[in-house]
């Protein structure tokens, strides 16, 4: 289609005329479609001293620009289909909200609201207060606060209570969470000298005792959320810790990260801490996170005894940590859900996903894998293979789920590179899919696949594409 090998450029002004240009105006208005035509044909102009080099036709300019105008216009965040078999992938965006949560988020986005409003007095209201009264249903706390996310909350927390103070904590607690949250870090940002007790794999009451000193500001309790320690071990129990602490008047600080605000057990899933039995064990502060096994936003919750939460209100990194109305919204819209248990596992897509019937998934895969092996040709030997799934973002990995997936193996011999390609391919589709590649195939786990048909109907894509 290229024309002569060097014909001189249109002008700006000339291009901006061509009728496909033209018509580019009303989308993106005139401005950035002159910006458009200039970095295109600077693009050439570095060209087209190139061997072989063609000028461009003037419709070929005309897709280049509304090629890149529309690229420009494109989010980077997009949507995904989350076949790793990790449910709260903190990389793929951990929680899907629930309807209620996103409609009620919207709401706060699109409208005026009466974020810090009291509606009864006409006075100023104070934003917490929106969820303070349904955390301490749910959680038997005495009050409530909320900020950023989780690892906020534990530096609020600090800061607040233990400012050049000490905190003791075992060993075999000083976690690192993803993404570079570690607890010695975060003590030493709050200004709190940590100080360790017991060894790696044993505590003892008594280790918690020899530390208290008249520097001691509480004792802490961090849930070992992504590991786990066997063998010869014994740690103490929160009940234990608690009682400790408050023999010497100190408060227990908790971390549980992942908390629940159910019990997961009772539905065949790995045990979690459960928030009101921390509480009830005698935790004096609580903090967890929002977008983990809670199913919400990302914010980190902090629940306990009045005064202390009271405190943690009034410091003034709060103001600094704390949350936005669309957030906000979600919350409520997400804890709202918890009024009505006997659909709580319908509503929030966390435990919709965790809970899901394995019948369901397997049925799921019998219907794809006659698809999907279509889709890849000769090349590639598609299977059902019992996998496991977890629950992710620092809820114990060796804890496992039973689920089912599409397995993809390469008949030919080159395996390594066959499966980074076609991972590759997977990834470029328009709903990007990620899966993981493990046992010399790639894995699809379908445990989070809700949307059977969006995922079909990008199938000849690759088809296109693959195998060619
Ligand atoms: C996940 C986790 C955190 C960090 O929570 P975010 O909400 O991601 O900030 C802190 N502590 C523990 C124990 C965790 O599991």
């Amino acid at each position: 289609m290229a024309t002569q090998p060097t014909r001189p450029f249109p002008s700006v002004d000339r291009i901006a005329h061509f009728a496909a240009v033209e018509s580019l105006c009303e989308t993106y208005g005139r401005s950035a479609v002159i910006d458009a035509i200039r970095a295109v044909l600077d693009a050439h102009r570095e060209r087209v001293s190139e061997p072989g080099y063609l000028s461009p036709s003037d419709n070929e300019l005309s897709l280049q620009i509304a090629d890149r105008l529309q690229q420009r216009a494109t989010p980077r965040l997009r949507r995904v289909f989350n076949l790793t078999g990790t449910v709260l992938h903190t990389n793929l965006g951990r929680t899907q909200l629930s309807s209620r949560a996103i409609e009620h988020a919207s709401m706060a986005m699109r409208e005026a609201c009466n974020l810090e409003f009291d509606l009864d007095t006409g006075g100023r209201g104070e934003r917490d207060s929106l969820v303070e009264d349904i955390l301490i249903e749910l959680t038997g706390a005495e009050a409530a606060t909320v900020v950023n996310n989780n690892a906020a909350a534990v530096l609020l927390v600090l800061a607040t209570v233990a400012h050049k103070r000490e905190v003791v904590l075992s060993r075999g607690e000083l976690v690192e969470i993803g993404g570079a949250f570690r607890i010695p870090d975060v003590m030493r940002s709050a200004n709190t000298r940590l100080i360790e007790v017991g060894t790696t794999n044993r505590t003892h009451p008594a280790d918690y005792e020899r530390a208290i000193g008249p520097k001691t500001a509480a004792l802490m309790k961090v849930h070992m959320s992504n590991y786990k320690i066997s063998g010869f071990v014994a740690h103490v129990s929160e009940l234990r810790v608690a009682r400790i602490a408050h023999e010497h008047q100190l408060p227990l600080i908790v971390d549980l990260g992942a908390g629940s605000l159910i019990d997961l057990a009772a539905y065949g899933l790995p045990k979690e801490p459960v928030v009101r039995e921390t509480i009830a064990s005698g935790a004096d502060v609580v903090t967890f996170s929002g977008d983990k096994l809670l199913g919400g936003p990302q914010a980190g919750l902090i629940v306990g005894k009045k005064a202390l939460i009271d405190r943690i209100k009034r410091h003034p990194l709060k103001r600094a940590l704390r949350v936005s109305k669309p957030v906000l919204a979600a919350l409520e819209g997400t804890l709202l859900a918890y009024r009505t248990p006997d659909l709580l596992l319908q509503e929030l897509p966390t435990l919709r996903l965790l809970t899901r019937p394995l019948s369901d998934i397997e049925a799921l895969a019998d219907r794809l894998l006659p698809l999907v092996s279509a889709a890849l040709g000769a090349q590639w030997q598609v299977n059902v293979t019992p996998v496991s799934s977890q629950v992710g973002s620092g809820s114990l990995p060796v804890e496992i789920i039973p689920s089912m997936a599409l397995t993809c193996r390469p008949t030919s011999a080159k395996v390594g590179s066959a499966l980074k390609h076609l991972a590759t391919e997977f990834r470029r589709l328009p709903v990007p899919v990620i899966g993981r590649i493990a046992n010399d195939a790639l894995v699809l786990d379908l445990r989070c696949l809700e949307d059977e048909h969006a995922f079909i109907a990008q199938l000849e894509r690759l088809a296109a594409k693959g195998s060619s």
